[in-house]
C-alpha cells in the first residue's frame, strides 16, 4: 500500500481520491475549506438541488472508504497551514494537486480596485455561502454589468435578477468583447433569464453591430441560429431588464466620490478572423456606460501562491506529443525536468475548463497515471497520519476530519429542519467549528482541540 496526498476536495480531488483508494492505497485529502465539494458545493447555482445533492452523496461515499483520510480547513501554499515542502516532508508516494483555479484573472484596468467591482469566482463563492466571502461586501446597485458571455455569466445574472435578497437592480448589461455568434452559454441556461431580455434593445444592438460582424462573414439575420433566445419572440418581458452590449471591451473604471464604480468606459471593437475563429480588435472609439456594479466572468487562473512552478498556462507541465501522462505530470518550466510524483488534475490542470463531468473524467485519467507511477515505485511504508495530525496541532490549525465533517452535516440537517428549509449550510468557519463542538457534546465525543463554544 502506498500513500497519496490529494490537495483539494472539489470534484476532481474527490474522484481522483476514489480511484486511488479503490486500488488499495491510502489517500490523504487536504482541503482549504472545512467542507469538501469545491465549486460543486460553492459554485454550482443555488437551486440546482438535484445535481448538488447527487454529488454530495457521491462524495460521502468516497469519504466513507476506510483508507481515505480528510484534513479540512488546511490550506496549502506559501505562508499557509502547510507548504508543498511540508507535504513532501511527510514522504507521501505521490501528491495530486486538485486545487482548482483559485487565482483571479485581472483585467488590468485603471480603477479596477473600485468598490463594487468583483471577480465572478468571488461573487459566486459569496452567494453560495463560502467563508470568508459569505461575510464580505458584495453589494449590487441599480446598474449592474457582467463582463463575459458564458454559463457563469448566466448564473450571476440569475442571482442578480431574481435571487438576490437585497435586490435593487433596475438594469443588467452584459458586456461582450465579441458578437452574438460567439456567445458561449447553453440554451438551457439562458432560458432562465430570457424573460428579462429587452428584445427591442437586443434587436437594435444586433443592427448596431451588423456591419462589424459581416466583416468576418457573419450574417446578423442568422444570429438566431446560434443565439437561440432570438427565436423565442413570444416571451413576455419582465423587469429588471437585461441587455447585451456586443463588441466592447472594458477600458477604464471611473470611481465616484464614495470610491464605488460609477462609470465603465468600454472600447468599441471590430471583429476579425483568427485562424478558424474570430478575435476582437480594439478601435480608438470609446463609450461611457453608467454602471455601479461590475462583475467580470472571464474565467480564472491558477493561484501562484500554491508553491508549484508556474508556466504560461498555469501550473507547469511539459506536454510530450503522444504521451498522455505528461499532461498530468508537473514539470519545471525552465528545464522541462519532471517533478517526480507530482500530478495536477481537474481545473488545477486546465483552469475553468468545463463542467463537473469533465473534471471527473480528467481526475480519473490523471489517477490512472498516478496508479501506474505508484506501481513503478518501491514500497517505503505508509506515511503516518499521526505525524500530519501532530504537525497541524503544533501549528494550532483547527483541522476538521471525516468524523467531524459528518457531525457538521448532522448539525446542518437539524438547523434545516428547525428553519423549515430543504438544506442549510453555515457560512462562516466559526459557526461550523462551534456546531461540530456542540454535536460532539451531544454525542459525548471528545471536544475538538482549540474549538470554543
Ligand atoms: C459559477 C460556476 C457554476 C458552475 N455550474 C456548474 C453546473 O451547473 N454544472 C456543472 O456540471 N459544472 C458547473 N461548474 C463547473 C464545476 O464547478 C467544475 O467543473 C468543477 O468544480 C471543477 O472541479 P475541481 O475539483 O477541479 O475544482 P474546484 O471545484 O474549484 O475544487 C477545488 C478544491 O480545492 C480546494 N483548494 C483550493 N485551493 C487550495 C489550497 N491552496 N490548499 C488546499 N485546498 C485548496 C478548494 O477548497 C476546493 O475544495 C460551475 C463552475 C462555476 C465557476
Amino acid at each position: 500500500m502506498k500513500t497519496v496526498f490529494v490537495v483539494g476536495a472539489g470534484p476532481a480531488g474527490m474522484f481522483a481520491a476514489q480511484k486511488i483508494a479503490l486500488a488499495g492505497h491510502q489517500v490523504v485529502i487536504v482541503n482549504r475549506d472545512i467542507k469538501h465539494g469545491g465549486l460543486a458545493e460553492y459554485g454550482i447555482y443555488l437551486v440546482k438541488d438535484k445535481m448538488k445533492s447527487g454529488l454530495r452523496k457521491q462524495f460521502a461515499k468516497v469519504l466513507s472508504l476506510p483508507n481515505v483520510h480528510y484534513f479540512g480547513h488546511v490550506p496549502v501554499g506559501t505562508k499557509q497551514a502547510l507548504t508543498v515542502d511540508d507535504l513532501r516532508a511527510f514522504h507521501p508516494d505521490a501528491i495530486v494537486f486538485s486545487v482548482g483555479a483559485q487565482g483571479t484573472k485581472k483585467l488590468g484596468l485603471p480603477g479596477e480596485d473600485a468598490k463594487g467591482v468583483y471577480s465572478a469566482k468571488d461573487f459566486v463563492y459569496f452567494y453560495n455561502s463560502l467563508p470568508p466571502f459569505a461575510s464580505q461586501d458584495f453589494s449590487t446597485g441599480k446598474k449592474v454589468a457582467i463582463v463575459g458571455m458564458g454559463n457563469v455569466m448566466v448564473d450571476i445574472a440569475r442571482w442578480v435578477l431574481f435571487d438576490n435578497p437585497n435586490r435593487q437592480t433596475e438594469e443588467l448589461t452584459i458586456v461582450a468583447r465579441r458578437g452574438p455568434f460567439e456567445a458561449k452559454f447553453d440554451e438551457k441556461e439562458i432560458k432562465y433569464v430570457e424573460h428579462n431580455l429587452d428584445r427591442n434593445e437586443l434587436n437594435a444592438e444586433m443592427q448596431r453591430v451588423a456591419e462589424r460582424v459581416a466583416a468576418v462573414g457573419q450574417d446578423i439575420g442568422k444570429a438566431g441560429d446560434v443565439f437561440s433566445i432570438l427565436q423565442h419572440t413570444d416571451v413576455p418581458q419582465t423587469k429588471p431588464v437585461m441587455k447585451f452590449r456586443f463588441l466592447c471591451s472594458p477600458k477604464e473604471i471611473v470611481k465616484g466620490a464614495d470610491g464605488r464604480i460609477c462609470k465603465l468606459i468600454v472600447t468599441e471593437n471590430l471583429l476579425v478572423k483568427k485562424g478558424e475563429g474570430t478575435a476582437a480588435k480594439a478601435t480608438d472609439q470609446t463609450v461611457a456606460l453608467d454602471i455601479d456594479t461590475m462583475i467580470f466572468a472571464i474565467g480564472d487562473v491558477h493561484d501562484p501562491n500554491l508553491g508549484l512552478p508556474m508556466g504560461p498556462e498555469g501550473y507547469s507541465t511539459k506536454p510530450v506529443p503522444g504521451d498522455e501522462r505528461s499532461l498530468y505530470q508537473v514539470a519545471d518550466p525552465q528545464t522541462g525536468a519532471e517533478m517526480e510524483g507530482h500530478f495536477v488534475v481537474g481545473w488545477a490542470r486546465r483552469a475553468s475548463d468545463g463542467l463537473v463531468g469533465i473534471a471527473r473524467h480528467d481526475a480519473e485519467v490523471g489517477a490512472t497515471h498516478v496508479l501506474n507511477y505508484l506501481a513503478s515505485q518501491p514500497d517505503k511504508g505508509a506515511a503516518a497520519i499521526e505525524t500530519i495530525e501532530s504537525t497541524l496541532r503544533a501549528r494550532n490549525i483547527q483541522v476538521v476530519n471525516k468524523t467531524e465533517l459528518a457531525l457538521l452535516g448532522k448539525a446542518e440537517e437539524k438547523e434545516a429542519q428547525e428553519r423549515g428549509l430543504t438544506y442549510f449550510k453555515y457560512s462562516d468557519d466559526t459557526s461550523m467549528l462551534r456546531a461540530i463542538t456542540r454535536e460532539k457534546k451531544t454525542n459525548n465525543t471528545p471536544a475538538m482541540a482549540g474549538a470554543d463554544d
